[in-house]
This record gives C-alpha cells, sequence and structure tokens, in this order.
C-alpha cells in the first residue's frame, strides 16, 4: 500500500511527501456505555489509512483517494467545502484545527487504506486521525495535544459529515499501541493503558453485513430509558448506580428501563473484570465476559438482531473462547476470542452456514491490535 500511495503521488505531485498513517478500532468490551459516563475498552487495529502529503505552498488542498479513484481540490475557508464525502474528512480536520487557532496551509495528498467501509471498524476516524496528526507535525510544530487532535477528528463529524458521534472511535485511533487496549473512562476521559496480548488466541470479526434500518430512533430510545434511571435515583448518569440502588427503585420504573440499567450497570462490572482478567493473562475470563456482554445486549438491551444471535450462537457451539455484538447493535460485526487450534473450524463453520441461511457470506477480518496515528516517514 505504501509503495502504491508514494508511486501515485509523484506521478501528480512534485517534491518528497512525508507518509502518516492511523488505524481502525476494535472495542473489546463497553457497550452503550458512553453516554452513560462509563468505560469503554478499545484498541487501534493493524488496518490502516495511509497518506502521503506534502504542503505545496499555496492555499488549496489537492488531494487522491486512491481506493475511490477520486480526486478533488478545494481551498481553507468555510465557504470551500467540498462535496465528496471522502474530502469532506479532509476538509473538515483542516477546518476545526483551523477554528481552534491552529494553522493549515494548502497541501498535496495521495491516501488510500484497507479498512472496510461501514464496516464498524471506524474507517473515517482513521481518516480523520491521519490527517489530523499529520496536519498537527506539518503545520503546527506538534504543539496540539492529542486529545485534542482526537476532539478535532469528532467535531470534524459533527460540523462536517452529519455523525453525531462520541470521542472513542477517534480516541483510539490517536492513542492506540501495538499490543495494549486502553480504558477510557467517558465521564472523566482518564484512561488506561492494559496489556492485550493473547498468545494462542486470535481476535476475529465476523461481519453479517446486514445493517436494520429501525423505525423511531431506537437509540435515542435507550438513552431515554437510561436517563429516566438515572432520574430515579437521583443521579446524573447510570455510571454512579449499582445493582443495589437498581433493585431499590424498581418499583418506581418501568419493566423496561430496569433491564435496560440493568445492562448498562453490569457492563460497568463487566469492564472492570475483564481489566482485572487481562491483568492476569486470563484470557478465558475475558472471553466469558464477552458472552455475557451478547446476552445482555441481546435480551436487556435489545439492540441485537436475528443474524447477529446466530453468529454468537455458532461461536459457542464451536467452543470459541469469547463472542458478541460489536458496536451499537441491529446489524454488523460480532467479536471473537478464538483460540488458534479452533479458528480454521470456526470460520468455516460461520461462514458456511451463515450462507446456508441468509443467502449471503459473512466477512472475515483478523486483527491485531497495533499503532495508532504515527509518522512513517
Ligand atoms: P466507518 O464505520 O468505516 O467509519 P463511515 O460511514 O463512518 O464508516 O465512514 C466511511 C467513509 O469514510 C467513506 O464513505 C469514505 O468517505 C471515508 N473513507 C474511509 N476509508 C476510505 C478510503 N480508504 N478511501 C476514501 N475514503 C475513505
Ligand atoms: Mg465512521
Amino acid at each position: 500500500m505504501k509503495n502504491l500511495i508514494i508511486n501515485r503521488f509523484a506521478q501528480t505531485f512534485t517534491g518528497e511527501p512525508c507518509i502518516y498513517s492511523s488505524a481502525g478500532r476494535v472495542n473489546l468490551i463497553g457497550e452503550h456505555t458512553d453516554y452513560n459516563g462509563g468505560f469503554v475498552f478499545p484498541g487501534a487495529i493493524d488496518k490502516v489509512i495511509m497518506a502521503a502529503i506534502r504542503p505545496n505552498g499555496t492555499d488549496r488542498i489537492n488531494a487522491v483517494a486512491l481506493d475511490l479513484g477520486e480526486e478533488a481540490t478545494f481551498g481553507l475557508e468555510e465557504e470551500d467545502a467540498p462535496t465528496a464525502g471522502w474530502a469532506r474528512y479532509i476538509f473538515g480536520v483542516a477546518r476545526e484545527i483551523q477554528k481552534r487557532g491552529g494553522k493549515v496551509g494548502g497541501f498535496d495528498t495521495v491516501f488510500g487504506g484497507n479498512i472496510p467501509l461501514g464496516a464498524g471498524l471506524s474507517s473515517s476516524a482513521a481518516l480523520e486521525s491521519c490527517f489530523v496528526y499529520a496536519l498537527n507535525d506539518l503545520f503546527n510544530d506538534n504543539s496540539i495535544d492529542k486529545f485534542e487532535l482526537a476532539r478535532i477528528g469528532q467535531s470534524t463529524e459533527h460540523n462536517y459529515c452529519g455523525v453525531n458521534c462520541g470521542i472513542m472511535d477517534q480516541f483510539a485511533s490517536i492513542f492506540g499501541q501495538e499490543g495494549k487496549l486502553m480504558r477510557l473512562d467517558c465521564r472523566s476521559m482518564e484512561f488506561e493503558y492494559y496489556p492485550f496480548n493473547p498468545e494462542g488466541y486470535r481476535l476475529v470479526l465476523v461481519d453479517s453485513r446486514v445493517k436494520h434500518e429501525l423505525k423511531d430512533s431506537p437509540y435515542n430510545k435507550r438513552r431515554e430509558s437510561c436517563e429516566r434511571v438515572a432520574a430515579a435515583l437521583g443521579i446524573k448518569t447510570l455510571r454512579d448506580a449499582d445493582m443495589a440502588m437498581l433493585e431499590a427503585v424498581k418499583g418506581d420504573i418501568s419493566a423496561e428501563d430496569y433491564v435496560r440499567a440493568r445492562f448498562v450497570i453490569g457492563e460497568k462490572d463487566r469492564v472492570l473484570a475483564v481489566c482485572d482478567a487481562l491483568s492476569r493473562g486470563d484470557y478465558e475470563t475475558v472471553g466469558a465476559k464477552m458472552y455475557e456482554t451478547h446476552q445482555g445486549l441481546s435480551h436487556d438491551y435489545d439492540v441485537s438482531c436475528e443474524e447477529l444471535d446466530f453468529l454468537n450462537d455458532i461461536a459457542r457451539r464451536c467452543g470459541v473462547t469469547g463472542s458478541r455484538i460489536m458496536g451499537g447493535g441491529f446489524g454488523g460485526c460480532t467479536i471473537n476470542l478464538v483460540k488458534n487450534e479452533l479458528y480454521d473450524e470456526f470460520v468455516k463453520t460461520a461462514v458456511t452456514e451463515f450462507e446456508k441461511q441468509y443467502g449471503h457470506k459473512p466477512e472475515i477480518y483478523d486483527v491485531v491490535i497495533s499503532n495508532g496515528a504515527q509518522k512513517l516517514k
């Protein structure tokens, strides 16, 4: 990929570019916890966006999206916003840096990557993080701190791409390190690295390639349930609740709100249990917690779907150590922690049985926890 990018840069532009990359991400555990002030537990993966970039001394950005075979040229002022979706990520990052008093000049760039688009691995955050990291290095002497870089990516999604996302994806892409997951506290924004070197296991995503569009915004409804229970408890978010507190207000809240909150509170405890287990290198417990999360997401939080439950069942039947929905639910991937010796059998079974049932093959993505944003040359 690097050579393709460099060669295309040499064909299209002049001079010697610098090379940057940033990564997609997985979230091992901690789902629907961010808006409840809880923990998420992501890591950067070995699938990246890579860009060759060279300042061109003008006030224009000339960009080539190698994978799409598209080009775009645009300025740096608000009215210069490009129309192409992919270019808006680059433009947005440049604008958000300027809004914060940072500098951005014109540049030439060729970029590409190997993160599947829209599969839940956050290719968009990787794209933003690659460019924000590069522009901080090329135009700002790396004076913008890393958390601000992540926030610039998040604001880009909000203000230029119409996606009202949290901070996890950009955080993971910017801060990710090889062999380390990060437990991010979404209340305090403090985080801690935990070693993730599952020797003898592989981490594999099975992408159902279904996305159920649902009526009446289930995400908002889940949020509202959480807010109602927090209000009944007299606390700001469910982060501050435990099971005993929930039991105490059971009579004052609806049965539905009760099970929603039961998932969120349980998920906080599961993240902490996984951290403990990782500190001991106990990947069997990690896996057991992943299954518990899946059960909770499916039964209590009710954000699974038939296809994801099907994949989770196959994993369980194949003896896979851990398996769960990754992401908000209603489609997308399961993330699976699989013993090496079971890997081939599991993948074969998942692909064959899923296709037989649903008429199309799921995609399989092997991932290794790797570095996030970095300069390569
Ligand atoms: P994801 O879950 O992968 O983040 P999004 O819909 O948020 O899905 O982001 C995907 C968008 O990011 C694409 O439509 C495209 O605009 C941009 N993108 C991601 N990867 C690439 C790439 N390799 N080349 C060009 N654009 C890309
Ligand atoms: Mg995205």
